[in-house]
């Protein structure tokens, strides 16, 4: 075929981890690869009760066609339930639905970035939103973190050598893919960064609410007071991601932008999944469906920890997650996950190799581990087995 395809995506190139990765799916393999939230904790009775009921209820509604902002029951709900839990106050105006916060990334980044704009980012990043953003042929600049998240001196280093910078993206809570998280002091001075600097904070919150102990922290938007920042939220964590159902929370000037890429798009989100969303909150309680969950991932992050200490090599460093899905692994330099992964497979056990979180490369001796997904049992058995294939190399 001799197709020309557009310069934007000729750059995007399938990854071969991508292809490793989709033996993974196989029933054989304990994953500890994917994002993904336990399909046993999905309220599935509950569900199938509110979509009969919002059917019977509201069906001509829900199979029809709506705005591009989205239910306005559900951004309600967000908007009086959700972001008060992040120090957020917002009104409906504030709130746009999308399909999960992918979309509210992709958006993001087509309504700030043109070809060769920086964007500024956490070392290592979410690779989905890395992708997401590749397509706007951005440069990168990567801020390195530490305990405590990104170092924000280290970002306004970058910001005065940068004044032209469009964009700062962070992932503050339990960060996908390293587990860190950015201290209340430091999410303070990235709100005044953005203002003195003018410039937009893309924030990603998929994981805030799954705090294993105490309060939820206040997002950067929470100190946001000129309306720098974008919220993105999802419910694909602390619900359902296959209802597909998150949001945007911006300054209603802002969030204008993001109605009309919207509406390019997709026109708006799927009537149904929306009603459902906001039906099971009416119903039930998601803070209790959330408090559940919470419980579970906390003890299999206990256990992932536990089994690493037990069984990897003891020089190997990794993160201990005060919540979210993710543990972030550190090897030796001259290690390769990626090769590594090739060996770990034939075991039986997957990974992510952590390469590709770093949007300028390099970084091939770190990989990410999902604790949510695979049950007690079968992580230990899992880092029992990566714990085998690490010691061939210490
Ligand atoms: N941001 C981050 C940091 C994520 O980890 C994910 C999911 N892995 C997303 C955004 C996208 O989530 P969704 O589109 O399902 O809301």
């Amino acid at each position: 075929m001799n197709l020309r395809f557009s310069e934007r995506t000729s750059g995007i190139k399938a990854s071969e981890i991508r292809e490793l990765l989709k033996l993974t799916e196989r029933p054989d393999i304990i994953s500890f690869a994917g994002g993904l939230p336990a399909p046993e904790l999905f309220p599935i009775e509950q569900m199938a009760e509110v979509s009969v009921k919002v059917l019977k209820e509201d069906g001509r509604a829900a199979l029809q066609y709506s705005t591009t902002e989205g239910y306005v029951p559900l951004r309600e709900i967000i908007a009086r339930q959700r972001m008060p839990k992040a120090g957020v106050s917002a009104t409906i105006d504030n709130i746009m639905i999308t399909h999960g916060s992918q979309q509210g990334l992709e958006f993001s980044a087509k309504i700030f970035i043109d070809k060769g704009d920086i964007i500024i980012c956490e070392s290592p990043s979410y690779l989905g939103a890395l992708n997401a953003f590749k397509a706007y042929q951005p440069k990168f600049i990567e801020i390195p973190m530490d305990d405590n998240g990104m170092i924000v001196d280290e970002l306004e280093k970058a910001l005065e050598a940068h004044p032209e910078a469009k964009m700062i993206y962070t992932i503050p809570d339990f960060q996908n893919p390293s587990g860190k998280t950015m201290s209340v002091e430091r999410r303070k001075r990235v709100a005044q960064l953005a203002k003195i600097y003018g410039i937009p904070v893309i924030e990603d919150c998929p994981y805030g609410e799954l705090i294993f102990e105490g309060e939820v922290y206040p997002s950067i938007k929470s100190f946001d007071t000129e309306g720098y920042v974008v919220y993105l939220g999802t419910f694909s964590k602390t619900f359902c991601p296959g209802l597909r159902v998150g949001w945007v929370c911006a300054d209603p000037e802002i969030l204008q932008k993001y109605v009309i890429v919207k509406q390019g798009a997709d026109l708006q989100c799927s009537s149904m999944a929306q009603r459902e969303t906001a039906m099971f909150m009416q119903q039930y309680d998601l803070d209790e469906h959330i408090a559940k969950i919470k419980t579970i991932y906390k003890i299999r992050r206990d256990i992932m920890l536990q089994s690493i200490k037990d069984y990897f090599p003891s020089e190997v460093k990794y993160t201990c997650p005060k919540g979210g899905l993710f543990t972030w692994v550190e090897l030796r330099k001259d290690l390769n996950a990626a090769q590594l992964l090739e060996e770990a497979l034939k075991e039986k056990v997957a990974f992510v190799p952590g390469g590709s979180f770093f949007p300028n490369g390099g970084n091939e001796n770190h990989f990410r581990l999902n604790y949510s997904n695979m049950n007690e049992q079968l992580i230990v058995e899992g880092i029992k087995r990566l714990g085998k294939v690490l010691r061939n190399y210490y």
